[in-house]
């Protein structure tokens, strides 16, 4: 696998949507792998994409978990639906997020991510409680196969994350940061939450947006193609080279249009290089 330079321009690609072939096309060498929650996690299908990823030399990240039934339809929709806040559905993606971190083993990949859904801001709620139990058990196993597992930002402001990080209190938790979710989530401006947030950040998506309209209440802002929409991206990248960060930035684009996704994908790697020199 090559040995990938700080802040050079990766993906962020989906299993059963993008080939691996196509994404190297845009001009990358590395990315994080999303597999969507009724992707079938054999090990057969593990050795398939290592050899692809070894074929490619493509060097892989992160690998991050989706879960069915996920919903990013509005705010209330989030919270009903996304990551470990539904309870109905608890069990089943902690047994599910094992299975992504064994995947994650067999390809040699030695991060893990999701979106965890809402913190709550009252930690003594019971959701909050039963969470936090959750994620250390996650984090345990994940430490158990020397991997890191990060929380995907934006559903809460920086504070309460980092108050939930201190509280789950395991030293392989870590950060996934998306300047966008950010935006779209109304949860703070995104620089000042990477001043806060960047010791704990593993990974990082470059992805842009708008803020949600005013007073439409639960809506969420608009996705919009790099460097079109409200995050800065000359000023982030500038933040990230002010302090240290030395991995990769994984271009996110999930409009629905896959012609129109991988052009805007291809653009946002022409803006990264041009604003790292890269
Ligand atoms: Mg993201």
């Amino acid at each position: 696998m090559p040995n990938v330079e700080p802040l050079e321009p990766g993906v962020m690609f989906w299993a059963g949507r993008d080939d691996l072939a196509q994404m190297k096309a845009l001009g990358v060498r590395c990315g994080q792998l999303g597999i969507p929650g009724d992707l079938e996690l054999t090990e057969a299908a593990a050795d398939e994409w290592k050899a692809a990823l070894h074929r490619e030399a493509f060097s892989l990240a992160t690998v991050f978990a989706a879960y069915n039934g996920e919903d990013y339809a509005d705010k209330p929709t989030v919270e009903r639906t996304v990551g470990f806040i539904p309870q109905a559905t608890r069990e089943e993606r902690e047994r599910r997020t094992y299975a992504v971190s064994n995947f994650a083993e067999r390809l040699g990949v030695w991060s893990i991510a999701c979106h965890v859904g809402f913190v709550p801001e009252d930690a003594s709620k019971s959701d909050y409680v039963e969470v936090r139990e959750l994620v250390r058990r996650i984090c345990d196993h994940a430490a158990a196969r020397q991997q890191v597992f990060a929380l995907e930002t934006g559903q809460e402001p920086a504070d309460v994350l980092l108050r939930f990080i201190y509280d789950v209190n395991r030293p392989n938790l870590r950060i996934n940061f998306d300047p966008a979710n950010m935006i779209l989530y109304g949860t703070g401006d995104p620089i000042e939450a990477w001043s806060k947030l960047s010791p704990w950040v593993i990974s990082v998506h470059a992805k842009d947006g708008d803020w949600p309209e005013k007073g439409v209440a639960g809506a969420l802002g608009k996705e919009r193609p790099l460097g079109h929409g409200s995050v800065g991206m000359e000023r982030f990248v500038q933040a990230l080279e002010t302090s240290g960060f030395r991995g990769s930035l994984n271009v996110e684009r999930e409009t629905e249009d896959q012609a129109q996704r991988l052009e805007d994908m291809r653009s946002g790697i022409a803006l990264i290089r041009q604003l790292t020199g890269r």
